[in-house]
Protein backbone atom coordinates (compact mmCIF):
# COMPACT_ATOMS: atom_id res chain seq x y z
CA UNK A 1 0.00 0.00 0.00
CA UNK A 2 1.40 3.64 -0.89
CA UNK A 3 1.88 6.21 1.47
CA UNK A 4 -0.56 9.19 1.79
CA UNK A 5 0.82 12.30 0.28
CA UNK A 6 1.85 14.77 2.52
CA UNK A 7 -0.29 17.85 2.52
CA UNK A 8 1.22 21.02 2.07
CA UNK A 9 0.15 24.81 2.58
CA UNK A 10 1.94 27.66 1.38
CA UNK A 11 0.45 30.88 1.87
CA UNK A 12 1.89 33.38 -0.80
CA UNK A 13 2.71 32.98 -4.16
CA UNK A 14 6.02 34.92 -4.38
CA UNK A 15 9.59 32.98 -5.10
CA UNK A 16 9.44 32.07 -1.07
CA UNK A 17 6.13 30.40 -2.26
CA UNK A 18 6.08 29.31 -5.65
CA UNK A 19 9.26 27.78 -5.29
CA UNK A 20 8.69 25.95 -2.30
CA UNK A 21 5.75 24.72 -4.13
CA UNK A 22 7.50 22.95 -7.10
CA UNK A 23 10.39 21.06 -4.93
CA UNK A 24 7.09 19.82 -3.16
CA UNK A 25 5.37 18.69 -5.72
CA UNK A 26 8.40 17.38 -7.16
CA UNK A 27 8.63 14.92 -4.03
CA UNK A 28 5.08 13.99 -4.42
CA UNK A 29 3.24 16.05 -1.78
CA UNK A 30 0.11 17.33 -2.62
CA UNK A 31 0.20 21.06 -2.73
CA UNK A 32 -1.84 24.29 -2.44
CA UNK A 33 -1.02 27.69 -2.57
CA UNK A 34 -3.11 30.76 -1.35
CA UNK A 35 -2.34 34.19 -2.74
CA UNK A 36 -3.46 37.30 -2.48
CA UNK A 37 -2.23 39.45 -5.29
CA UNK A 38 -1.19 36.91 -7.90
CA UNK A 39 1.83 34.65 -8.36
CA UNK A 40 5.08 35.50 -8.75
CA UNK A 41 4.17 37.95 -5.91
CA UNK A 42 5.27 41.53 -4.91
CA UNK A 43 9.04 40.19 -6.33
CA UNK A 44 6.97 39.80 -9.43
CA UNK A 45 4.31 42.03 -9.69
CA UNK A 46 5.42 45.29 -8.30
CA UNK A 47 8.98 45.13 -6.59
CA UNK A 48 12.04 43.23 -8.35
CA UNK A 49 10.84 42.39 -12.25
CA UNK A 50 9.30 45.53 -12.43
CA UNK A 51 12.26 47.64 -11.41
CA UNK A 52 14.60 45.66 -13.43
CA UNK A 53 12.26 46.24 -16.44
CA UNK A 54 12.77 49.95 -15.99
CA UNK A 55 16.47 49.64 -15.65
CA UNK A 56 17.02 47.98 -18.78
CA UNK A 57 15.70 51.65 -19.96
CA UNK A 58 17.64 53.67 -17.92
CA UNK A 59 20.46 51.32 -18.63
CA UNK A 60 20.17 52.08 -22.72
CA UNK A 61 19.92 55.94 -21.85
CA UNK A 62 22.65 56.04 -19.66
CA UNK A 63 24.64 54.31 -22.77
CA UNK A 64 23.27 56.78 -24.60
CA UNK A 65 24.54 59.43 -23.30
CA UNK A 66 28.29 57.74 -23.43
CA UNK A 67 27.80 57.51 -27.00
CA UNK A 68 29.29 61.31 -28.36
CA UNK A 69 32.44 59.51 -26.92
CA UNK A 70 32.43 56.92 -28.96
CA UNK A 71 31.67 58.31 -32.27
CA UNK A 72 27.76 58.49 -32.66
CA UNK A 73 25.99 61.38 -32.77
CA UNK A 74 22.37 62.41 -33.86
CA UNK A 75 22.25 63.11 -37.37
CA UNK A 76 23.02 66.07 -38.61
CA UNK A 77 24.42 67.48 -35.85
CA UNK A 78 28.07 66.74 -35.80
CA UNK A 79 28.08 66.55 -31.83
CA UNK A 80 25.81 64.77 -30.09
CA UNK A 81 23.63 65.82 -26.68
CA UNK A 82 20.55 64.16 -26.28
CA UNK A 83 20.14 61.13 -28.67
CA UNK A 84 16.82 59.98 -27.55
CA UNK A 85 14.00 60.70 -25.21
CA UNK A 86 11.64 58.32 -23.31
CA UNK A 87 7.84 57.82 -24.09
CA UNK A 88 6.85 57.38 -20.67
CA UNK A 89 3.71 55.43 -21.27
CA UNK A 90 5.04 53.25 -23.56
CA UNK A 91 8.10 52.07 -21.15
CA UNK A 92 5.57 51.73 -17.82
CA UNK A 93 3.12 49.44 -20.27
CA UNK A 94 6.11 47.40 -21.01
CA UNK A 95 7.14 47.45 -17.55
CA UNK A 96 3.39 46.45 -16.32
CA UNK A 97 2.83 43.91 -19.12
CA UNK A 98 5.97 41.69 -18.75
CA UNK A 99 5.35 41.72 -15.29
CA UNK A 100 1.81 40.50 -16.00
CA UNK A 101 3.15 37.53 -18.23
CA UNK A 102 6.01 36.81 -15.55
CA UNK A 103 3.44 35.94 -13.41
CA UNK A 104 1.37 33.83 -16.28
CA UNK A 105 4.57 32.27 -16.48
CA UNK A 106 4.66 30.90 -13.36
CA UNK A 107 0.74 30.27 -12.99
CA UNK A 108 1.40 27.73 -15.82
CA UNK A 109 3.98 26.47 -14.33
CA UNK A 110 2.40 25.62 -11.23
CA UNK A 111 -0.55 24.55 -12.82
CA UNK A 112 1.52 22.04 -15.09
CA UNK A 113 2.55 20.21 -12.13
CA UNK A 114 -0.39 19.84 -10.47
CA UNK A 115 -0.28 22.53 -7.66
CA UNK A 116 -4.05 24.21 -6.52
CA UNK A 117 -3.86 27.76 -6.25
CA UNK A 118 -6.41 29.58 -4.20
CA UNK A 119 -7.15 33.10 -4.59
CA UNK A 120 -7.47 35.10 -1.18
CA UNK A 121 -6.28 35.85 2.20
CA UNK A 122 -4.41 32.87 4.04
CA UNK A 123 -4.00 32.80 7.67
CA UNK A 124 -3.63 29.98 9.94
CA UNK A 125 -6.90 29.50 11.39
CA UNK A 126 -8.40 30.14 14.66
CA UNK A 127 -7.59 26.95 17.12
CA UNK A 128 -10.66 27.93 18.83
CA UNK A 129 -12.83 26.13 16.16
CA UNK A 130 -13.18 22.86 15.93
CA UNK A 131 -10.75 20.50 14.90
CA UNK A 132 -8.90 23.46 13.68
CA UNK A 133 -4.88 24.33 14.76
CA UNK A 134 -1.58 25.66 13.20
CA UNK A 135 -2.28 22.87 10.46
CA UNK A 136 -5.54 24.20 9.04
CA UNK A 137 -5.04 27.20 6.84
CA UNK A 138 -7.90 29.22 6.49
CA UNK A 139 -8.65 31.53 3.04
CA UNK A 140 -11.71 33.13 2.88
CA UNK A 141 -14.50 30.03 3.26
CA UNK A 142 -11.87 27.36 2.40
CA UNK A 143 -10.61 25.83 5.18
CA UNK A 144 -7.85 23.49 4.30
CA UNK A 145 -5.79 20.85 6.71
CA UNK A 146 -1.77 20.49 5.96
CA UNK A 147 0.82 18.26 7.71
CA UNK A 148 3.06 20.86 7.06
CA UNK A 149 2.07 25.19 6.49
CA UNK A 150 5.21 27.52 5.09
CA UNK A 151 4.18 30.78 5.25
CA UNK A 152 5.37 33.25 2.95
CA UNK A 153 3.71 36.44 2.83
CA UNK A 154 6.20 38.99 1.95
CA UNK A 155 7.00 42.70 2.99
CA UNK A 156 5.66 45.71 1.58
CA UNK A 157 7.43 49.63 1.52
CA UNK A 158 7.97 51.38 5.08
CA UNK A 159 5.82 54.44 4.89
CA UNK A 160 7.34 57.56 6.99
CA UNK A 161 4.59 59.30 9.07
CA UNK A 162 4.30 62.86 7.52
CA UNK A 163 5.24 61.82 4.61
CA UNK A 164 1.74 59.81 3.65
CA UNK A 165 1.57 58.41 -0.44
CA UNK A 166 -1.17 59.86 -2.49
CA UNK A 167 -0.34 57.98 -5.35
CA UNK A 168 0.17 60.92 -7.47
CA UNK A 169 2.84 63.18 -6.14
CA UNK A 170 3.64 61.61 -3.18
CA UNK A 171 4.78 57.93 -3.93
CA UNK A 172 6.18 54.46 -3.24
CA UNK A 173 7.86 52.62 -5.56
CA UNK A 174 4.76 50.09 -6.33
CA UNK A 175 2.99 53.28 -7.54
CA UNK A 176 5.82 54.77 -9.90
CA UNK A 177 3.91 52.42 -13.40
CA UNK A 178 0.92 54.00 -12.85
CA UNK A 179 2.47 57.57 -13.94
CA UNK A 180 0.88 59.57 -16.71
CA UNK A 181 4.40 60.78 -17.14
CA UNK A 182 8.26 60.60 -15.82
CA UNK A 183 8.42 63.00 -12.95
CA UNK A 184 10.10 66.09 -14.01
CA UNK A 185 11.95 66.94 -10.64
CA UNK A 186 12.06 63.25 -8.78
CA UNK A 187 13.21 63.45 -4.78
CA UNK A 188 14.19 60.26 -3.88
CA UNK A 189 14.03 59.87 0.08
CA UNK A 190 16.17 57.45 1.25
CA UNK A 191 19.67 55.70 -0.24
CA UNK A 192 19.91 52.16 0.35
CA UNK A 193 19.99 50.05 -2.86
CA UNK A 194 16.16 50.75 -3.77
CA UNK A 195 16.92 54.22 -3.59
CA UNK A 196 20.23 54.48 -5.21
CA UNK A 197 18.60 51.91 -8.11
CA UNK A 198 15.62 54.21 -8.99
CA UNK A 199 17.46 57.54 -8.23
CA UNK A 200 20.15 56.41 -10.90
CA UNK A 201 17.52 55.28 -13.04
CA UNK A 202 15.60 58.33 -13.50
CA UNK A 203 18.08 60.18 -13.41
CA UNK A 204 19.06 58.00 -16.69
CA UNK A 205 15.91 58.45 -18.14
CA UNK A 206 15.92 62.12 -17.58
CA UNK A 207 14.35 63.04 -15.03
CA UNK A 208 16.37 65.67 -12.47
CA UNK A 209 16.97 63.60 -9.64
CA UNK A 210 17.11 64.87 -5.84
CA UNK A 211 18.39 62.31 -3.50
CA UNK A 212 17.74 62.72 0.11
CA UNK A 213 20.17 60.81 2.42
CA UNK A 214 20.59 60.76 5.82
CA UNK A 215 23.98 58.96 6.07
CA UNK A 216 27.37 59.88 4.95
CA UNK A 217 26.59 58.42 1.82
CA UNK A 218 24.62 56.83 -0.52
CA UNK A 219 24.68 52.56 -0.01
CA UNK A 220 25.49 52.70 3.56
CA UNK A 221 25.19 49.22 3.76
CA UNK A 222 27.54 47.99 0.57
CA UNK A 223 30.95 48.21 -0.12
CA UNK A 224 32.45 51.91 0.85
CA UNK A 225 34.97 52.12 -2.40
CA UNK A 226 31.70 50.84 -4.41
CA UNK A 227 29.56 53.31 -3.07
CA UNK A 228 32.09 56.17 -3.57
CA UNK A 229 31.96 54.92 -7.05
CA UNK A 230 28.02 55.30 -7.32
CA UNK A 231 27.85 58.39 -5.88
CA UNK A 232 30.63 60.04 -8.21
CA UNK A 233 28.72 58.96 -11.10
CA UNK A 234 25.68 60.27 -10.07
CA UNK A 235 26.84 63.66 -9.07
CA UNK A 236 28.44 63.90 -12.35
CA UNK A 237 25.46 62.90 -14.20
CA UNK A 238 23.97 65.40 -12.60
CA UNK A 239 22.01 64.41 -9.31
CA UNK A 240 21.60 66.10 -6.56
CA UNK A 241 22.99 64.01 -3.11
CA UNK A 242 21.90 65.47 -0.47
CA UNK A 243 24.21 63.89 2.25
CA UNK A 244 23.35 63.43 6.32
CA UNK A 245 19.87 64.76 4.96
CA UNK A 246 17.05 63.59 7.23
CA UNK A 247 13.90 63.87 5.72
CA UNK A 248 10.86 64.93 8.52
CA UNK A 249 8.20 65.18 6.26
CA UNK A 250 6.49 65.20 2.21
CA UNK A 251 3.49 67.33 1.63
CA UNK A 252 1.86 68.32 -1.31
CA UNK A 253 2.62 71.78 -3.02
CA UNK A 254 0.80 73.19 -5.21
CA UNK A 255 1.24 71.28 -8.65
CA UNK A 256 4.86 69.70 -6.51
CA UNK A 257 5.36 68.81 -3.43
CA UNK A 258 8.21 69.78 -0.28
CA UNK A 259 10.39 67.75 1.24
CA UNK A 260 10.86 69.32 4.74
CA UNK A 261 14.60 68.09 6.72
CA UNK A 262 14.95 67.46 9.73
CA UNK A 263 17.49 70.43 9.99
CA UNK A 264 14.97 72.99 8.79
CA UNK A 265 15.58 72.78 4.97
CA UNK A 266 12.75 72.14 2.28
CA UNK A 267 13.72 70.33 -1.16
CA UNK A 268 11.07 71.31 -3.61
CA UNK A 269 10.14 68.92 -6.81
CA UNK A 270 7.20 68.08 -8.50
CA UNK A 271 7.27 64.19 -7.33
CA UNK A 272 8.03 62.35 -4.40
CA UNK A 273 9.33 58.78 -3.70
CA UNK A 274 9.90 56.92 -0.71
CA UNK A 275 12.24 54.32 -0.29
CA UNK A 276 13.04 53.90 3.07
CA UNK A 277 12.64 50.34 3.82
CA UNK A 278 10.30 47.63 3.86
CA UNK A 279 7.99 46.11 6.96
CA UNK A 280 7.26 42.56 7.25
CA UNK A 281 3.78 41.50 6.15
CA UNK A 282 2.84 39.46 9.22
CA UNK A 283 -0.44 40.85 10.87
CA UNK A 284 -3.84 38.92 10.72
CA UNK A 285 -1.78 35.64 10.13
CA UNK A 286 -2.63 33.83 13.25
CA UNK A 287 0.58 33.24 13.74
CA UNK A 288 0.92 34.37 17.57
CA UNK A 289 -2.13 32.85 18.24
CA UNK A 290 -0.62 29.39 16.86
CA UNK A 291 2.33 30.07 19.31
CA UNK A 292 5.13 32.31 16.53
CA UNK A 293 6.62 34.91 18.69
CA UNK A 294 7.14 37.58 16.14
CA UNK A 295 10.73 39.47 16.34
CA UNK A 296 10.62 43.22 17.63
CA UNK A 297 10.50 44.65 14.15
CA UNK A 298 7.66 42.11 13.15
CA UNK A 299 9.54 39.18 11.03
CA UNK A 300 8.92 35.33 12.07
CA UNK A 301 12.49 34.13 13.50
CA UNK A 302 13.17 31.08 11.88
CA UNK A 303 16.37 28.43 11.55
CA UNK A 304 18.51 28.08 8.97
CA UNK A 305 16.14 25.31 7.69
CA UNK A 306 13.36 27.55 7.71
CA UNK A 307 11.51 26.50 10.83
CA UNK A 308 9.47 28.47 13.33
CA UNK A 309 9.16 27.56 17.23
CA UNK A 310 6.04 25.40 16.05
CA UNK A 311 6.39 22.44 14.82
CA UNK A 312 5.08 21.64 11.33
CA UNK A 313 5.23 25.88 10.47
CA UNK A 314 7.73 27.23 8.30
CA UNK A 315 8.59 30.28 6.99
CA UNK A 316 10.47 31.83 4.00
CA UNK A 317 11.44 34.87 1.92
CA UNK A 318 10.79 38.68 3.28
CA UNK A 319 8.19 38.13 6.16
CA UNK A 320 11.46 36.29 7.57
CA UNK A 321 13.79 39.19 7.48
CA UNK A 322 16.30 37.02 6.73
CA UNK A 323 18.21 39.12 3.71
CA UNK A 324 15.32 40.05 1.26
CA UNK A 325 16.20 39.07 -1.82
CA UNK A 326 14.57 36.77 -3.99
CA UNK A 327 17.16 34.46 -4.58
CA UNK A 328 17.30 33.79 -0.60
CA UNK A 329 13.28 33.82 -0.54
CA UNK A 330 13.78 31.12 -3.05
CA UNK A 331 16.06 29.08 -1.26
CA UNK A 332 14.35 29.41 2.04
CA UNK A 333 11.43 27.60 0.58
CA UNK A 334 12.92 25.37 -1.11
CA UNK A 335 15.01 24.32 1.72
CA UNK A 336 11.85 24.10 3.89
CA UNK A 337 9.89 21.78 1.41
CA UNK A 338 13.52 19.28 1.78
CA UNK A 339 13.68 19.58 4.93
CA UNK A 340 9.86 18.68 5.77
CA UNK A 341 9.73 16.36 3.38
CA UNK A 342 12.65 13.87 4.91
CA UNK A 343 15.41 15.09 1.95
CA UNK A 344 18.89 15.72 3.24
CA UNK A 345 19.02 18.92 3.23
CA UNK A 346 21.93 22.04 3.63
CA UNK A 347 21.17 24.75 6.23
CA UNK A 348 21.05 28.00 4.14
CA UNK A 349 24.41 29.62 3.80
CA UNK A 350 24.40 33.60 3.65
CA UNK A 351 28.06 33.82 3.44
CA UNK A 352 27.86 32.78 -0.18
CA UNK A 353 24.69 34.88 -1.50
CA UNK A 354 25.84 36.91 -4.31
CA UNK A 355 23.94 40.22 -4.46
CA UNK A 356 24.17 43.15 -6.95
CA UNK A 357 23.17 46.83 -6.83
CA UNK A 358 21.60 47.48 -10.46
CA UNK A 359 22.90 50.97 -10.51
CA UNK A 360 24.79 52.17 -13.36
CA UNK A 361 27.46 51.06 -12.89
CA UNK A 362 26.42 48.30 -11.00
CA UNK A 363 28.05 47.06 -7.90
CA UNK A 364 27.54 43.12 -7.44
CA UNK A 365 29.21 41.13 -4.87
CA UNK A 366 29.90 37.85 -2.57
CA UNK A 367 31.16 36.07 0.54
CA UNK A 368 33.32 38.54 2.78
CA UNK A 369 33.05 41.83 2.78
CA UNK A 370 35.70 44.70 3.31
CA UNK A 371 33.74 45.87 6.38
CA UNK A 372 34.71 42.95 8.02
CA UNK A 373 37.82 42.24 7.11
CA UNK A 374 38.69 46.11 8.24
CA UNK A 375 37.16 44.91 11.25
CA UNK A 376 39.22 42.46 11.86
CA UNK A 377 36.49 39.78 12.16
CA UNK A 378 37.72 38.21 8.91
CA UNK A 379 41.40 37.79 7.81
CA UNK A 380 42.15 38.25 4.57
CA UNK A 381 44.13 40.42 2.06
CA UNK A 382 42.58 42.59 -0.63
CA UNK A 383 43.11 42.91 -4.58
CA UNK A 384 41.83 45.72 -6.03
CA UNK A 385 42.09 46.62 -9.75
CA UNK A 386 40.63 49.55 -11.81
CA UNK A 387 38.71 48.79 -14.73
CA UNK A 388 40.30 51.74 -16.41
CA UNK A 389 42.62 49.87 -17.03
CA UNK A 390 41.23 47.26 -18.76
CA UNK A 391 42.08 47.24 -22.81
CA UNK A 392 38.36 46.30 -23.15
CA UNK A 393 36.60 49.14 -21.02
CA UNK A 394 38.91 52.13 -22.42
CA UNK A 395 37.68 50.46 -25.91
CA UNK A 396 33.47 50.66 -24.48
CA UNK A 397 34.28 53.76 -23.01
CA UNK A 398 34.10 52.73 -19.44
CA UNK A 399 35.84 55.15 -17.04
CA UNK A 400 33.89 53.35 -13.64
CA UNK A 401 34.39 50.55 -11.07
CA UNK A 402 36.87 48.37 -10.11
CA UNK A 403 37.61 44.63 -9.02
CA UNK A 404 38.41 43.61 -5.54
CA UNK A 405 39.33 40.28 -4.19
CA UNK A 406 39.50 39.11 -1.39
CA UNK A 407 41.78 35.96 -0.02
CA UNK A 408 42.97 34.15 3.10
CA UNK A 409 46.64 35.24 3.56
CA UNK A 410 47.21 31.30 4.70
CA UNK A 411 45.61 29.26 1.89
CA UNK A 412 45.27 31.41 -0.68
CA UNK A 413 41.58 30.71 -1.44
CA UNK A 414 38.74 33.26 -2.54
CA UNK A 415 36.80 34.16 0.38
CA UNK A 416 34.80 37.17 -1.52
CA UNK A 417 34.57 39.87 -4.08
CA UNK A 418 32.92 43.06 -5.14
CA UNK A 419 32.79 44.41 -8.82
CA UNK A 420 31.56 47.70 -10.12
CA UNK A 421 30.65 47.75 -13.46
CA UNK A 422 28.70 47.33 -16.15
CA UNK A 423 26.67 43.94 -15.91
CA UNK A 424 28.38 43.24 -12.61
CA UNK A 425 25.62 40.90 -11.86
CA UNK A 426 26.52 38.65 -14.83
CA UNK A 427 30.57 39.10 -14.00
CA UNK A 428 30.19 38.19 -10.27
CA UNK A 429 29.06 34.57 -11.34
CA UNK A 430 33.01 33.68 -11.57
CA UNK A 431 33.86 35.02 -8.00
CA UNK A 432 30.98 33.54 -6.62
CA UNK A 433 32.54 29.55 -8.36
CA UNK A 434 35.66 30.38 -6.45
CA UNK A 435 33.88 30.83 -3.45
CA UNK A 436 31.41 28.35 -3.37
CA UNK A 437 34.36 26.10 -4.67
CA UNK A 438 36.91 26.41 -2.16
CA UNK A 439 38.88 27.98 -5.42
CA UNK A 440 42.16 29.41 -4.65
CA UNK A 441 43.61 32.50 -6.20
CA UNK A 442 46.40 30.56 -8.23
CA UNK A 443 43.13 28.76 -9.37
CA UNK A 444 41.37 32.04 -11.00
CA UNK A 445 44.63 33.30 -12.01
CA UNK A 446 45.42 29.73 -14.00
CA UNK A 447 42.32 30.01 -15.73
CA UNK A 448 42.10 31.79 -19.13
CA UNK A 449 39.93 34.76 -19.53
CA UNK A 450 39.30 36.16 -22.89
CA UNK A 451 41.29 39.18 -24.49
CA UNK A 452 39.71 41.42 -24.24
CA UNK A 453 36.99 41.23 -21.81
CA UNK A 454 36.45 42.48 -18.39
CA UNK A 455 36.36 39.47 -16.96
CA UNK A 456 40.18 39.61 -17.18
CA UNK A 457 40.07 41.76 -14.48
CA UNK A 458 39.03 39.01 -12.02
CA UNK A 459 41.80 36.63 -13.13
CA UNK A 460 44.34 39.55 -13.66
CA UNK A 461 43.11 40.90 -9.35
CA UNK A 462 44.10 37.16 -8.97
CA UNK A 463 47.40 36.90 -10.04
CA UNK A 464 48.17 40.59 -7.89
CA UNK A 465 47.22 38.59 -4.85
CA UNK A 466 49.77 35.45 -5.85
CA UNK A 467 52.75 38.44 -5.58
CA UNK A 468 54.86 37.67 -2.50
CA UNK A 469 53.47 41.30 -0.56
CA UNK A 470 50.44 39.73 -0.20
CA UNK A 471 51.57 36.62 1.91
C1 LIG B 1 12.12 47.78 -5.64
C2 LIG B 1 12.66 46.42 -5.31
C3 LIG B 1 13.57 45.82 -6.15
C4 LIG B 1 14.07 44.57 -5.85
N1 LIG B 1 14.99 44.00 -6.69
C5 LIG B 1 15.51 42.80 -6.39
C6 LIG B 1 16.50 42.22 -7.22
O1 LIG B 1 16.92 42.81 -8.20
N2 LIG B 1 16.97 40.99 -6.90
C7 LIG B 1 16.51 40.31 -5.81
O2 LIG B 1 16.97 39.19 -5.55
N3 LIG B 1 15.58 40.84 -4.99
C8 LIG B 1 15.07 42.07 -5.27
N4 LIG B 1 14.14 42.61 -4.43
C9 LIG B 1 13.66 41.84 -3.28
C10 LIG B 1 12.62 40.81 -3.70
O3 LIG B 1 11.57 41.44 -4.42
C11 LIG B 1 12.05 40.13 -2.45
O4 LIG B 1 13.13 39.64 -1.69
C12 LIG B 1 11.13 38.99 -2.83
O5 LIG B 1 9.97 39.52 -3.43
C13 LIG B 1 10.74 38.17 -1.61
O6 LIG B 1 9.89 37.13 -2.00
P1 LIG B 1 8.74 36.60 -1.02
O7 LIG B 1 8.24 35.35 -1.63
O8 LIG B 1 9.24 36.57 0.35
O9 LIG B 1 7.62 37.72 -1.03
P2 LIG B 1 6.79 38.48 -2.13
O10 LIG B 1 7.45 38.48 -3.46
O11 LIG B 1 6.48 39.78 -1.49
O12 LIG B 1 5.47 37.62 -2.26
C14 LIG B 1 4.59 37.47 -1.19
C15 LIG B 1 3.21 37.12 -1.70
O13 LIG B 1 2.39 36.79 -0.59
C16 LIG B 1 1.11 37.37 -0.79
N5 LIG B 1 0.45 37.49 0.51
C17 LIG B 1 0.74 38.32 1.54
N6 LIG B 1 -0.09 38.09 2.57
C18 LIG B 1 -0.91 37.10 2.18
C19 LIG B 1 -1.98 36.40 2.79
N7 LIG B 1 -2.36 36.68 4.03
N8 LIG B 1 -2.62 35.46 2.09
C20 LIG B 1 -2.25 35.16 0.83
N9 LIG B 1 -1.25 35.76 0.20
C21 LIG B 1 -0.58 36.72 0.86
C22 LIG B 1 1.43 38.69 -1.46
O14 LIG B 1 0.30 39.18 -2.11
C23 LIG B 1 2.52 38.24 -2.43
O15 LIG B 1 1.93 37.75 -3.61
C24 LIG B 1 13.63 43.89 -4.70
C25 LIG B 1 12.72 44.49 -3.83
C26 LIG B 1 12.25 45.75 -4.12
C27 LIG B 1 11.30 46.40 -3.17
Amino acid sequence: MSEPRARIVIIGGGPGGYEAALVAAQLGAQVTVVDRDGLGGACVLTDCVPSKTLIATSGMMAALDEAPALGICPPGTGSGTTLATVDAPRLYARVRALARAQSEDVTARLAAEGIEVVSGSGRLADGTRERVGPHTVEAGDVLLSADVVLVSTGARPRLLPGAEPDGERILTFRQLYDLPELPPELIVVGSGVTGAEFAGAYQALGSQVTLVSSRDRVLPQEDADAATVVEEVFRRRGMTVLSRSRAASAKRDGDGVAVALEDGRTVRGSHCLLAVGMVPNTGGLGLEEAGIVLDSRGFIPVDRVSRTHVQGVYAAGDCTGVQMLASVAAMQGRIAMWHALGEAVQPLNLSHVAATVFTEPEVAMVGVTQQAVTAGQTEAVVGKLPLATNARAKMQGIRDGFVKLFASPHSGRVLGGVIVAPRASELILGVSLAVEQNLSVAQIAHTFAVYPSLSGSITEAARRLMQPEYH
